[in-house]
Formats: C-alpha cells, structure tokens, sequence
C-alpha cells in the first residue's frame, strides 16, 4: 500500500490522462497488455534507451517494447532509412517494390526459409501459416500449448490468463514441455499442424528443452502434421533464429513480427516452398492474403535496414551474450529467495514463487503482491519494465545500467527480506 502511494504521488498527471483517456477506450486501454493498476504510465518521449513519461520522469527502458523496440528509440541508421523513405521513396506506392524483395531475400536467407509472405503483426502471421497449414494438410485441428502466446486471438490458458482465441474448437491444448502428451496428441485425427515457441514469451520466458521441442517436430513428421515454430520474439536470440540454436531443428513454417519491423507495426509467416505455394496467385485456388499494408514502404525498408546494417550476426551473439551474464548475475542474487529469472539471451523474465519455477503451472502460485511491490520499487529506481516481469534488453542500453539494475534486485531482496 504504501508503495503504490508513492506511485500515485510520482505519477499524478498519467493518472489525469488515463481517467480522460477511459472517456474513450473501455478501461483507457487499447493494449491490454500495457494495463496496470491504479492507472498506467503515460511517456512522452523515448530518447537511444530511455523513455520519459508525462509525470517528467526519465526510465531505463526495460520493457523494450516487448521485443519490438530492440533498436531503442533513436537508433541513427533506423531514422535514417526513415528519413529516406520520407523524402524520396514515398509511402505505400499502390504496387509491388524493390524493398519487398530486398527484405524478403533478407529474411529467407537469415532464417532459412525458402518463401516468405509479410503482414503488419505476428498475430496475423499466426493467422495466416495456420491457413497455410489447413490447406496443405486438408485437416483442421492445432496441437498448442497452455501459456504459449501467438497473437492477441490466439492465446492459450495457463495461470491465471483467460483465453481468447476466435475457435476453440480446433485447438487441442497441451501442458508445455510435456512430449508424451505432445506426441500423443498430434497423432489424433484431423491434425493440421503443431503451433509452439522456442521460448514461452508471454507466458513467463519459459524455455522449450531441446529433447521436447526435438521431439515434437519428429511426432509431426511422423504424423504428416506441419511443424510451426514462433519465432515473434525469439528470432532475435541467435543470427538465425532460436530454431537455428537446436541441431537439426527445422520447422516447416515460422512466423515472424516485432524488432524485423525496425520498430514498426511488421509481421511475416515463411519456410517450405510447396506449402508457401498456397498463396501463389498465379495458381487456380490459391489462398487470398490481401492487406493494403503487408508491403508497405516504410516497414519493408526500414527493418532490412536494421536487420542488415544493425543487428548482424556479430551484434545478435554479443547482445544475447550480455543478456545470458545479466541473467546469471541476477540468478546469484535472488539464489535462496522466492524470486528468480528465466527466458534466454536478451530476453528475461522475473517470477516471484513460493515454491520455484518448474512449469507454467507452477506460476499459479506467483505471489501477486511481491510482483507489484518490485515493479513500483523499481520505477522509483527509474527502471521501465512490465508489471507481469519480462524483461526485453534494447540494444545500446549501457553496461552500468544493467549492473545498476542487479544492484537494485539486490537491495530490493535486502529489504524485504522478511518477505521474500
Ligand atoms: N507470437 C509471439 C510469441 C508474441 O510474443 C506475439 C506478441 O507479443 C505475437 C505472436 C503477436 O504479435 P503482434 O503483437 O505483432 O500481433
């Protein structure tokens, strides 16, 4: 209580602006997940890695807008190819370009796949390899599993969440990290394909093992079920994708969305050419996939330019090298406590339990009101971050800050010890 006194004290004018805003927005939200009580934070500005609120204060971003703002808010060569766009290439030009090409052949070659199709979101993409998919395979149902995260209509139980998915029906939903029910389950009748990510993001930076995520993929080539990996979030953990971190892992379609766009409203779904030949319009009966924005200029340009001129290979080791020493500097200080964090690389995740993290199920138990009380204390420490604990790094985010950050988790568990 008297932390979120404080909060309301710091943050007076977001308070004012969220209770105008709920004049428009059910709750003043558009966002959910950007929702918190008693009221959100507004910012005004985001400035290389810091963002600055409407109440005048200036955060460490650590929210990096959930994977999506992996550049930070100023990078030079993304404003760059911006300006470029602006001033002489023109915005959506009504027709097929160059720049649609250029990102494409960017991408296949990144993550190995051999045809790609873009739209503006990962839910979207997730939309549309599920279509790829049902008419490949003629089938209808999709194995998922319970916390995994695949766009705002497709979301599945775990903890406390509430589904939201537009067909129940056709998902069959299984506990993450449990292959003998995976297996059993992709070889029921009427399988289409297995949806699952390398990583759960939403779901609390849940790793898939190796031996599950291995053997999901031999179950459903066995099965002749189609192997989809979302790769939204975790395409940025390794030069080629989280899928190029597992030997001989190669799903048949991944999708795609977030930090590609440069930090622009982006998504893309790609991999076999003979599955991706459903969308061939030059075929009788191909699937439609309009979307007056799929190649829209600004997206198409400016994220080859950050795939290409910022995040190179050689920047994507280092940057989730560091992510992999933050997360060990932070696992020696909450070691004996009820926090800890997960994820991989540059993508983390805090939990506090009362009896550690093993499962998804195991975050049933997260104690509700520690996760409140770090995430208010850490704003007074000026750190940004998502009240449910991912932690998505931006590149050029100093080292000092992210060792400021250790220290302000250790002094938080000192000073409350009593209670974690
Ligand atoms: N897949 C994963 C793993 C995600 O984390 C997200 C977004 O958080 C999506 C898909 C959906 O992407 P978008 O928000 O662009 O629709």
């Amino acid at each position: 209580a008297e932390a979120q006194a404080r909060f309301k004290a710091r943050n007076t004018r977001s308070a004012e602006l969220h209770a105008e805003a709920s004049s428009w927005l059910p709750g003043g939200n558009t966002r959910t997940t950007l929702h918190t009580t008693p009221f959100p934070v507004y910012m005004s500005s985001g400035k290389d890695h810091t963002v600055t609120s409407e109440d005048g204060h200036t955060y460490t971003d650590l929210v990096g807008e959930l994977s999506a703002g992996l550049y930070g808010h100023s990078n030079p060569v993304i404003l760059s190819a911006m300006q470029k766009v602006l001033s002489s290439v023109g915005l959506n030009l009504g027709a097929q370009t160059v720049h649609e090409t250029e990102m494409a052949k960017a991408i296949c070659e990144r993550f190995d796949l051999e045809r790609v199709r873009f739209t503006n979101s990962g839910t979207e993409a997730t939309l549309h390899a599920l279509a790829a998919a049902r008419r490949f395979t003629g089938k209808r149902k999709v194995v998922v599993f319970g916390g995994g995260y695949h766009g705002s209509a497709f979301m599945f139980g775990g903890g406390k969440r509430a589904d939201n998915n537009v067909d129940m029906a056709d998902w069959i939903v299984v506990t993450y990290n449990d292959l003998i029910m995976a297996r059993k389950r992709i070889h029921m009748d009427g399988v289409a394909a297995c949806l699952v990510e390398g990583v759960q993001g939403s779901g609390g930076g849940i790793r898939g093992s190796e031996q599950f995520l291995a053997g999901v993929q031999e179950a459903c080539r066995d099965a002749g079920v189609l192997f989809i990996l979302d790769e939204v979030m975790t395409s940025r953990l390794a030069p080629g994708g989280f899928a190029s971190t597992i030997k001989d892992l190669k799903p048949d379609l991944k999708t795609f969305g977030k930090w590609l766009g440069g930090g622009l409203a982006f998504g893309a779904f790609g991999g076999r050419q003979d599955v991706m030949a459903a969308f061939d319009p030059s075929q009788p009966g191909s699937l439609t996939h309009g979307g007056t924005f799929n190649n829209n200029t600004l997206a198409m340009y400016v994220g080859h330019a950050g795939l290409t001129q910022i995040y190179t290979p050689e920047v994507c080791v280092e940057f989730n090298n560091r992510g992999d020493e933050l997360r060990k500097c932070l696992e020696a200080v909450t070691k004996g406590t009820k926090m800890c964090f997960t994820g991989k690389g540059s993508l983390l995740a805090s939990h506090f339990t009362e009896k550690g993290l093993q499962t998804l199920e195991s975050q049933e138990d997260e104690v509700e009101e520690l996760k409140d009380l770090f995430w208010y204390e850490m704003m007074e420490e000026k750190f940004w971050s998502v009240r449910r604990g991912n932690v998505s790094l931006v590149l050029g985010t100093p080292q000092e800050e992210l060792d400021r950050f250790v220290e302000c988790v250790r002094a938080f568990l000192d000073r409350h010890r009593d209670l974690v």
